[in-house]
């Protein structure tokens, strides 16, 4: 679920797009306050001020999958579905994840310091994450908001990878126009725009088949690309004959390993990537005071 659009949403332009992930969960206060004052006999007053110190961990605020007390939720008026409590009883929370680089510490910083510090309205959480991982969450994310049915998917897929290997210059300025996306073997790097046309090198057009094959793979289709319906071995065929499995040095070997390889590669490498968390409990705490003074009541 992408965060609330309608509420005071954390003014995030200052970074790539490829660089910030969003989660939203929605945690069951009901179900909590139960935990607190049943389970662990705590008087309604102690459980209230317990809550509102109450802080979930990463894994529970951005799972794909949501645990209890949380759930995800579509709908526009959702019950637990722990315990049917209605909407009124429901706290959102949004976390933002930014990928540490040079490109973002600046903004990193600066947005952390413009935070209301007040009874932790905000939460940062460093973290250190795989750069798999984070290629995967990316590409998850990509993924949701592509739609698949409309062939402007692939250039979308093309603007979004470019956007995360070259976050510096502004894609959708450059674009704004762009028609057709072409392999182009005298340019060496890089890429060239010309008119309607964006030209990439041969290494970054593979890079762009890898991305778009991994974005639309299924089980039985393979997955889809500027050169059609490719499985992986027709993949890794023409990407053996655009010469970039010799520039990245990745070995022979079965396609599967192969795979591991690109993935490695459009991955940025394999190792850690420093990531921020940044919990916005403000919702949490306006719904645990409400609630509580329902409950009480
Ligand atoms: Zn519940």
């Amino acid at each position: 679920m992408s965060p609330d659009k309608n509420k005071r949403e954390l003014d995030l332009s200052a970074f790539p797009p490829g660089n910030v992930t969003g989660y939203s969960t929605l945690v069951c206060l009901a179900c909590t306050f139960d935990i607190f004052t049943v389970q662990l006999g705590l008087a309604p007053r102690t459980a209230y001020s317990e809550i509102r110190k109450y802080s979930p961990t990463i894994a529970e605020l951005t799972a794909p999958k949501a645990t209890p007390p949380f759930f995800d939720s579509e709908e526009q008026n959702p019950h637990c579905p722990y315990c049917n409590a209605a909407k009124r009883w429901h706290a959102r929370v949004d976390t933002y994840r930014i990928e540490g680089s040079k490109t973002t510490d600046a903004a990193r910083r600066k947005l952390i310091k413009s935070l209301p510090q007040k009874d932790n309205q905000f939460q940062v959480i460093e973290a250190k994450t795989d750069k798999r991982a984070t290629f995967f969450d990316w590409l998850d994310t990509l993924g949701h908001n592509l739609d698949i049915d409309d062939d402007s998917w692939l250039i979308e897929t093309t603007r979004a990878y470019l956007g995360r290997a070259e976050p510096k210059n502004d894609w959708s300025e450059i674009f704004k126009d762009v028609r057709t996306v072409r392999p182009s073997r005298p340019l060496e790097q890089g890429w060239e725009k010309a008119g309607a046309r964006l030209f990439l090198s041969p290494l970054v057009y593979s890079e762009v088949l890898i991305v778009q094959y991994l974005v639309s793979r299924s089980h039985v289709h393979g997955g889809r690309t500027f050169e059609g319906r490719l499985t992986l071995q027709d993949l890794v065929h023409r990407l053996r004959y655009r010469g970039y499995l010799d520039a990245k040095e990745i070995s022979r070997g079965d396609q599967f390993e192969v795979l591991d390889q690109l993935i490695e590669t459009v991955a940025g490498g394999s190792g850690n990537v420093k990531v921020y968390y940044i919990v916005d409990r403000r919702g949490f705490l306006e719904k645990v005071k409400s609630v509580y003074a329902r409950y009480a009541a």
